[in-house]
């Protein structure tokens, strides 16, 4: 639990709070309203009003909140604030697709604090691709994010911020879509950074989100993305729910060890007994696998047998992505026609293997493009 005595002195010179209401659970909420002496009888019904007009209301000032006693209302805009990390930059790609440069507050005065948050619309859904971390520990050999080291991890509210931020812009607020038309229908944790090296934060992030109160998101349209960290893969089944997407890119440990490192210490055969658990936990669903299309690195229809093999007792969808490049990769990416076949040998053995259409492209929003570069886009402006 945080240490609160801190936290509530956090006020600045207006006398305003400047901790985020938002990303605390319902029962941290309901914890600070028992310091605020509202009476017990009202504190679950107090605890309700907040959350609802959080995530449901989309408001970004308490002052906006109705039903709520005045005095409640200052109590907690003296030490809270339902305010946004500010957008440092957004950029609509030719396709729809919009990126938002997002800045953090920096710790140890780190120049580069920025994320990126991607909306991408198609006809019958919108998705938010959602980062984790500033950064990455990781460095997949095709990855952008892979070259930016680790700044440091997202917090929940910084987590749940990215889906208010997008809503705020798109006018994707219940209020605004009483028939529930929303705009954003899946978010996918695939932005910048490994989520399950942030299990924590992302874990209460995604609770938040598909808190049936509140934003309401199904799990089902919920995807968590990882290169593979086997021990936490359990805990998402049990402690989160949410969709399945592993980033698989080569079924055999020589190739895998230099796409995604850390094969060597998650090597495939470790991974593959996790995600054949998974869908047990879950009780059915699909996994997905992400495959990222190389030319002459891991696209031979042999790579493709191997596949199949290892996958044979998982349900799954081989998602293939063709590389996204990225200024100075080593990677080509596969010719269409060699990514077609590979997919037919896969859809021929009963694999679901759509082709993913690149998104956002021309704004580097697209998979594994996405690094925040503070200097290079503030001199563009
Ligand atoms: N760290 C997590 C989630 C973020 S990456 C993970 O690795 O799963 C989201 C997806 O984009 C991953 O499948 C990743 O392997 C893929 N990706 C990374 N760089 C890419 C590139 N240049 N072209 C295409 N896909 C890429
Ligand atoms: Fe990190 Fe995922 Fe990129 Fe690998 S692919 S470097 S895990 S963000």
């Amino acid at each position: 639990m945080m240490d609160t005595s801190t936290e509530l002195s956090s006020t600045n010179q207006n006398n305003q709070g400047t901790k985020k209401i938002y990303g605390q659970s319902q029962s941290e909420i309901s914890e600070e309203l028992e310091k605020f002496h509202v009476p017990r009888k009202q504190n679950s019904m107090r605890t309700k009003q907040i959350w609802n007009w959080t995530y449901l209301g989309g408001v970004t000032e308490f002052s906006e909140i109705k039903n709520m006693p005045k005095e409640l209302l200052n109590q907690l805009s003296k030490n809270y604030t339902l305010a946004r990390n500010p957008i440092a930059n957004e950029q609509k790609s030719n396709d729809g697709t919009i990126k938002w440069l997002v800045d953090l507050p920096s710790e140890n005065n780190s120049t580069n604090n920025q994320i990126e948050t991607v909306f991408i619309p198609e006809e019958n859904r919108g998705t938010l691709c959602i980062s984790s971390q500033i950064g990455c520990t990781l460095n997949c050999s095709f990855c952008h994010t892979g070259t930016q080291k680790l700044v440091r991890n997202l917090t929940a509210a910084e987590i749940v911020s990215q889906l208010l931020i997008a809503k705020d812009n798109l006018d994707d607020w219940h209020k605004n879509n009483p028939n529930n038309s929303r705009k954003i229908t899946n978010v996918v944790m695939m932005g910048m950074g490994e989520p399950l090296y942030n299990f924590d934060a992302v874990k209460k992030a995604l609770l938040i989100m598909t808190d049936c109160d509140g934003l309401a998101l199904s799990k089902r349209r919920v995807t968590l993305s990882t290169s593979g960290i086997v021990p936490y893969i359990e805990r998402v089944g049990n402690e989160i729910g949410v969709s399945l997407a592993v980033s698989l890119h080569a079924a055999k440990d020589e190739i895998r060890d230099i796409l995604v490192p850390i094969n060597k210490k998650y090597p495939l055969k470790e991974l593959m007994k996790a995600c054949e658990s998974y869908p047990k936990i879950k009780n059915s669903s699909k996994i997905t696998f992400e495959y990222v299309m190389l030319k002459d690195i891991n696209d031979s229809l042999q790579d493709a047998k191997d596949l199949i093999k290892i996958l044979s007792n998982i349900p799954s969808k081989i998602n293939l992505i063709p590389f996204n490049p990225w200024p100075g990769s080593n990677y080509v990416c596969s010719d269409m026609r060699q990514i077609k076949e590979f997919a037919k040998v896969l859809s021929d053995a009963g694999f679901s293997s759509p082709i993913r259409r690149p998104r956002g492209q021309d704004i580097l929003a697209a998979c594994g493009q996405l690094k925040s570069e503070t200097i290079r886009l503030r001199s563009k402006k």
